[in-house]
């Protein structure tokens, strides 16, 4: 792509990894690759210029945002041309991230000082009396972000504005897939007047991303649950912290009492968004008996309207491309498996023949846990739809998952859908519509089970990347405390008297 610079710095390793665009079949750049030593030289520049950036404190951080959101609306063109290049989205999916992330910059730039000014710390302990405790939050230092390819801005930088807020240095290691959004982010710093080295992009692949873990005070990841393993035993090597966002398997459940048209619109919308590609998307779906042909009529119907292609511009197509080449068998292997163990396909079930790499947006119905689309993450453009006979089978089936990212409830009961929601095993439940709790940035977005550990948004979002310190003052004091040497027995009787009177009523 001509458009974006590759910084000329990063051509560190004398390797290069080649950037598709997967709804093209063709090659848009190569990128340099960062070997272990190159990482360290931008960990070591980073160290120097972040106490100045936390020094230069919230308000300050925030205009930089604020003008690179400025920056991302004005440049918004060539944003959403580069994200559909290398992702092979549709025009609107890069428009959903492009909407999110400006969200985001305008979240934390209002919030960040919020959750990290200093706290008062209430206490009745008798030892204390008197004393006040507080606890303040500082910036660990250097955040070193690995994000995956499906949302390179969304779920690559975006986590690394809370770290930039906090007065963080911050490595962005973006998917060797997708890296040229990270060089269009890091031009949209540094135009917005970032301070030289405070932001980093080290692309490259595995091994750039283990060398970015080395250097960190903390990572934050997201990706796959195995590679986030990975990640967290190279962090124990040096005991840094991690947050991890891992994979998901998520439920929805329509109740028989659901709006069937809404379901059925939704379970179209939010299986096949992003061709499916997507950490909480709708990946199976459970419906009650009475609703079920309804259901699978209605959303069967609204798949056949859709179409799939590369990305023409604004309204061209519905259903863009697998952005990964390995996720093509994947897909396909999951809907063989399903069809060879009885499952039938109600519409689609093929790879595409033409140009670019695309799986036709699926219904899969006969379905059983014995099935791999049922128990392992397809992210692709699939609908496996099963029937059950009541809630709690349901419940038991949603619940039949090494995963616990999101989950979705359909009935027009909202009260019986929030009890359904709160039985299900998972970091979110939405109650009448998928995903969206996503851009409601003041609530935690994390995984149960294998989905993950810690969350993104919310005051975890931000407070993770700090370290805390309490701090405890003694504004009058005797001087000598009852607890203090020599010991006598008449004090040791009060003190025991005391802690009696006070904690034995
Ligand atoms: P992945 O795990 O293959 O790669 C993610 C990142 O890790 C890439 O940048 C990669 O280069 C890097 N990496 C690979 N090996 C590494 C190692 N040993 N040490 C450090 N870094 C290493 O994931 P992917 O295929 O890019 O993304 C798809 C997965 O991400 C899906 O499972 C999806 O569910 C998950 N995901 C989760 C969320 C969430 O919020 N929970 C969001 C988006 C995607």
């Amino acid at each position: 792509m001509s458009d974006v610079r590759i910084p000329e710095e990063t051509a560190a390793s004398g390797r290069t990894i080649p950037v598709e665009d997967p709804a093209r079949g063709t090659i848009i750049a190569d990128i340099p690759v960062l070997d272990d030593a190159a990482v360290h030289a931008l960990a070591t520049r980073a160290r120097m210029a972040q106490p100045a950036w936390a020094a230069a404190g919230f308000e300050a951080r925030g205009a930089v945002l604020l003008r690179a959101r400025k920056w991302l609306l004005d440049n918004s063109d060539r944003m959403l041309d580069t994200i559909s290049r290398e992702t092979g989205k549709t025009y609107e999916d890069a428009q959903l991230e492009l909407s999110v992330a400006v969200e985001s910059f305008t979240f934390w730039a209002k919030n960040a000082k919020k959750y990290l000014k200093d706290e008062k710390v209430a206490h009745r302990s008798v030892f204390i009396v008197g004393r006040k405790v507080k606890v303040r939050y500082e910036a660990v230092g250097v955040v070193g972000v690995i994000g995956p390819w499906n949302y390179p801005l969304v779920n690559a930088f975006c986590d690394c504005v809370p770290a930039l807020m906090a007065g963080n240095a911050v490595i962005l290691k973006p998917s060797e897939v997708t890296p040229m959004t990270a060089f269009l982010v890091e031009e949209m710093l540094n135009d917005s007047g970032i301070a030289p080295d405070v932001f980093a992009v080290a692309a490259g692949d595995g091994a750039t991303g283990a060398a970015v873990i080395d250097v960190s005070d903390t990572v934050m990841f997201t990706g796959s649950t195995r590679t986030g393993q990975a990640v967290m035993e190279r962090a124990a090597k040096t005991l840094t912290p991690v947050s991890l966002e891992l994979g998901g398997k998520d439920p929805m459940i329509v109740c028989a009492d659901a709006d069937v048209d809404r379901a059925a619109n939704a379970a179209a919308y939010y299986g096949l968004l992003n061709s499916g590609q997507v950490c909480i998307s709708v990946e199976r779906v459970y419906v009650e008996a009475p609703v079920y042909d309804e259901f699978v009529g209605k959303l069967v119907a609204n798949v056949r309207e859709l179409r799939q292609g590369a990305n023409e511009g604004a309204g061209s197509v519905e259903v863009g491309a697998l952005t990964f080449a390995p996720q093509l068998d994947i897909v396909r292997s999951h809907v063989e498996d399903a069809v060879a163990k009885g499952a039938k396909i109600e519409i689609g079930g093929k790879a595409g023949t033409g140009t670019g790499r695309f799986f036709e947006p699926t219904v899969l119905t006969d379905v059983t846990h014995e099935m791999r689309c049922m128990t392992e993450e397809t992210f692709g453009p699939t609908i496996p739809v099963m029937k059950v006979d009541d809630v709690d089978e349901a419940v038991r089936m949603a619940n039949d998952s090494i995963y616990g990212l999101q989950a979705s409830v359909w009935s027009k009961d909202t009260a019986k859908g929030e009890a359904i929601a709160r039985r299900v095993e998972a970091g979110a439940v939405v109650v009448n519509d998928a995903i969206l709790n996503y851009v409601a940035f003041g609530a935690p977005m994390g995984g149960w089970k294998q989905s993950g550990l810690g969350s993104r948004h919310g005051a975890n979002g931000i407070r993770k990347y700090c370290k805390t310190q309490t701090i405890m003052i003694v504004p009058f004091a005797l001087k000598k405390d009852l607890n203090m040497f020599p010991y006598k027995p008449w004090r040791s009787r009060m003190l025991g008297k005391l802690v009696k009177a006070v904690y034995g009523r």
